[in-house]
């Protein structure tokens, strides 16, 4: 069976498929070892604490939306946390019956269920929820959003799943994963852009692949250059395709040659090449591919992977990323949590329209003590090298100037607390609102640099849901209403005498370079997986013919023009330089 999705991530990958059902949590049973109980009870015990806290702040940002008289059911939670019934029962099943935590938990609260379902008391069956709710919250924790791999194959898998979180993506690349196929999902979606950075296949939006693949034992292939997943293959697709993943691994040797010369257009012009990375091992990529240094560090993964961090472990984690990627510039950006970016682990009130609501630096804002504490461990980590704040998803001069003044605080408290920081850190801010980048000229004295976030440029710009696979034909870079605003946006960074860097997928995407450079762009950040085709691609063009490229976009009417104009270019130029 053929299935056609959207190829996200390059690459030919063939193996088992894995299945990833997050709607349902399968709590499987497996009998522990000796040496494994004190394991077990400590994840177990992990996860209880983990869930403390988690209540406890939303206990507390509840309080202004609600009314204090209204947060007593966190309180029922945080009693829930300590009672003997549902907590020391679950050590002792552990401990006795030497099985795993999750099952425990499942077991202990089943029977916990049971009691409440056959009293007559209304209010005591009600319980009965509040306890479903804290285990279902108690096997995320242990479960990492619900599932984990099956250790014991240590085979080379092919996740198949509905869909997939950030975080869930990142455990998944940090086990046997070798391809992704996904029913929802678009190119700008977080799960693609990890599996990009990681250089690992990746076709999602297939709307069907977890109808149709129905066991573990099928052979997957994942094509991510053209977003097909073919399910079952025979004999003698399973042999082209084996074919073509050989030649894949030739062109990519092809590629690693460009490692070393220099970033230059055919004309001579220096073209700056950052990183965006989410997750410090890639700062290594970013290093082997010897970009210029970070020019986006996505921190919302700190917080997706390790839920509500103190300021001392965000600092390790930070000082650790600065450290790797030595004396080069690092733009650590603020959280940019809420919409899409939304993980199970965020407290959050309950919103119409996410993507349009309390995300990134309002969020923030909003938040002042969760936000202080990452400013104080950015300001703490920038002794280590050279460190530049970025605000997300910033609208206007209003909330620079208050996120500005988060700053201040943070320095004051760090100054009483005597910790080492680092006062004259530059600050800057994503250009990503169709609001903000039509005032650059008013911006551009009140910050130090600008990046231009075309992801959600094009997304707010368009208006539609950068993950949404029924509008994603309706996202595109080359709309003349976007070329409109990255002009302006340089055009403004350059008269106030700061830099502007493009660090959108469509920076790291070598059939769009040649606009960006044509509309005067010198420095882009992309995923390191993109580097070395961004190196190829740029050493073909030269700056002229790049800028008659996008007049003639720009007269474009119809999108389907543009694309063919630009489709034309590319194969003049570079046909070479996409797999096929
Ligand atoms: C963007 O919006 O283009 C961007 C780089 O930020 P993110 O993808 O993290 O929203
Ligand atoms: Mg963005």
């Amino acid at each position: 069976m053929i299935l056609k999705g959207i190829g996200v991530s390059d690459g030919i990958a063939i193996g088992k498929a894995f299945f990833i059902d997050r709607r349902i949590v399968k709590i499987k049973k497996y009998k522990i070892s000796d040496d494994r109980i004190a394991i077990e009870l400590k994840k177990f015990k992990d996860a209880v604490k983990k869930c403390e806290e988690y209540i406890k702040h939303i206990k507390e940002i509840s309080v202004s939306d609600i009314g204090e008289e209204h947060t007593f059911i966190f309180d029922v939670y945080l009693l829930l946390l300590k009672d003997d019934m549902l907590i020391g029962e679950t050590e002792r099943v552990i401990r006795n019956e030497k099985i795993n935590a999750e099952y425990a938990l499942k077991k202990v609260s089943k029977n916990l269920m049971d009691i409440f379902e056959r009293t007559e008391d209304p209010y005591i069956r009600e319980r009965k929820n509040d306890i479903k709710h804290i285990v279902d919250k108690l096997m995320r924790f242990m479960t990492n959003d619900g599932f984990v791999f099956n250790e014991t194959t240590g085979e080379k898998r092919i996740a198949i799943a509905h869909d997939l979180s950030p975080s869930e993506t990142a455990s998944l690349l940090r086990q046997n994963i070798i391809a992704f196929a996904t029913d929802l999902g678009s190119k700008t979606s977080h799960t693609s852009i990890i599996a990009r950075a990681m250089g690992i296949p990746a076709v999602v939006g297939l709307e069907k692949i977890t109808d149709n693949v129905v066991s573990s034992d099928e052979t997957i292939i994942v094509d991510g250059f053209n977003g097909v997943v073919i399910i079952d293959p025979n004999e003698d697709v399973l042999r082209e395709y084996e074919e073509k993943e050989k030649k894949y691994i030739k062109y990519v040797e092809e590629l690693q040659k460009l490692i070393d010369v220099e970033v230059k257009t055919s004309d001579g012009v220096e073209i700056n090449i950052f990183s965006n990375v989410e997750i410090n091992d890639e700062i290594e990529v970013s290093n082997n591919y010897n970009s210029k240094g970070i020019g986006l560090y996505r921190t919302e993964f700190i917080y997706l992977e390790n839920g509500n961090v103190s300021e001392d472990d965000q600092f390790e984690i930070l000082k650790d990323a600065v450290m790797k990627n030595g004396d080069k510039p690092i733009v650590i950006r603020t959280f940019d949590l809420g919409g899409e970016k939304l993980s199970s682990l965020l407290p959050h009130p309950e919103e119409q329209n996410p993507v349009m609501g309390l995300r990134a630096i309002r969020y923030s804002l909003r938040f002042q003590d969760f936000f202080i504490s990452q400013i104080k461990a950015i300001l703490r980590a920038a002794v280590y090298g050279d460190v530049r704040i970025m605000f997300p998803m910033i609208s206007g001069v209003e909330e620079i100037r208050l996120a500005k003044s988060v700053v201040k605080d943070a320095i004051k408290e760090l100054e009483a607390e005597g910790k080492e920081f680092r006062k004259d850190v530059p600050i800057g801010v994503m250009v990503e609102l169709p609001a903000l980048a039509l005032i650059t000229h008013l911006v551009n004295k009140e910050v130090d640099f600008f990046s231009v976030g075309t992801n959600d440029l094009i997304q707010y710009t368009v208006g539609i849901d950068r993950n949404n696979e029924y509008v994603a034909y309706l996202y595109r870079p080359t709309h003349p209403a976007v070329l409109h605003l990255l002009k302006k946006i340089l055009k403004d960074a350059n008269k106030g005498g700061i830099e502007a860097t493009v660090c959108g997928e469509m920076a790291g995407d070598p059939k769009y370079i040649p606009v960006l450079l044509g509309l005067g762009y010198r420095n882009l950040s992309m995923s390191p997986a993109s580097i070395l085709k961004a190196k190829m691609i740029i050493r073909r063009v030269n700056i002229s013919d790049c800028e008659k490229l996008v007049r003639s976009l720009k007269r474009c009417k119809l999108a389907r023009i543009a694309e063919e104009k630009l489709q034309k270019f590319i194969e003049k130029h570079a046909s070479d330089l996409f797999f096929h």
